[in-house]
């Protein structure tokens, strides 16, 4: 590998780290969920922590994948169960270079109330576009399935429900966000969060007034450009707060 590539490589793994400490100190994960990014030199590969929770995540924890989900290099740590959320979804999905699943809670109902869809009301969630799709997995694994995307299989068929979407909610789970990038994918995921508990609130007090398609449209090309400002106030209030030494 040359110097630059691995230059790039070490770039895009300290993002990541940067990413799962923030992902925890916004609420986003706890001591479950992952964060991947598509490795920058070999687009049929991913780098993710190995099995641990995402606050505690070092440089040395990130881990090289393959594009059936299986770590590069053999006889390693234990890797996470749903590691196929990532490898199906970057292989379907040549524009995503971020994926994020957490268990977020206040997306969690809308994944379990059919008549309650998840819509952009706020201009910070634009990226939603429209509602927001449920993945099924008794359709896939039946009735008694842990829930768990543990299988290539079950990686495909989410990758499916995820469509060209930004986002994919997973019934009685969680819900998976993508991203061109991993400040992009984490914005994504936080304003998820956040655009799920204001909609449950709006709901309670009445009818909601939703964005029209043309303004998520024209909120996503504005706030788009501002992603770093967030970024860089939550990786300063991340380290503030580090887990890690
Ligand atoms: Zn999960």
């Amino acid at each position: 590998m040359s110097e630059a590539a691995s230059q790039a490589v070490q770039s895009t793994i300290r993002e990541l780290v940067d990413a799962n400490h923030i992902l925890f100190d916004q609420g986003v994960v706890d001591g479950f969920g992952h964060v991947s990014a598509r490795h920058p030199g070999r687009p049929d590969r991913f780098l993710l922590a190995r099995s641990m929770a995402p606050a505690l995540v070092t440089e040395r924890d990130v881990l090289e994948f393959d594009s059936e989900g299986a770590p590069v290099e053999k006889g390693g740590p234990a890797a996470y169960l749903e590691r196929f959320i990532h490898s199906e979804i970057y292989r379907k999905r040549p524009d995503v270079h971020a994926v994020v699943h957490s268990h977020s809670p206040s997306v969690v109902p809308f994944g379990v109330v059919a008549a309650a869809k998840l819509r952009p009301m706020f201009h910070m969630c634009g990226f939603l576009g429209g509602a927001t799709p449920v993945f099924e997995i008794r359709d896939f694994a039946g009735d008694g399935s842990d829930l768990l995307i543990s299988s290539k299989q079950l990686g495909a068929a989410l990758a499916q429900s995820l469509g060209q979407g930004p986002a994919v909610l997973m019934r009685g789970h969680g819900s998976t966000v993508v991203g061109s990038n991993l400040r992009q994918a984490v914005f994504r995921a936080v304003y998820t969060e956040v655009g799920a508990r204001l909609q449950t609130e709006a709901m309670r007090l009445g009818p909601v007034t939703y964005l029209t398609e043309e303004e998520t449209i024209a909120t996503t090309n504005t706030i788009g450009t501002q992603i770093d400002r967030s970024w860089l106030l939550w990786l300063k209030a991340a380290e503030r707060r580090s887990m890690v030494s």
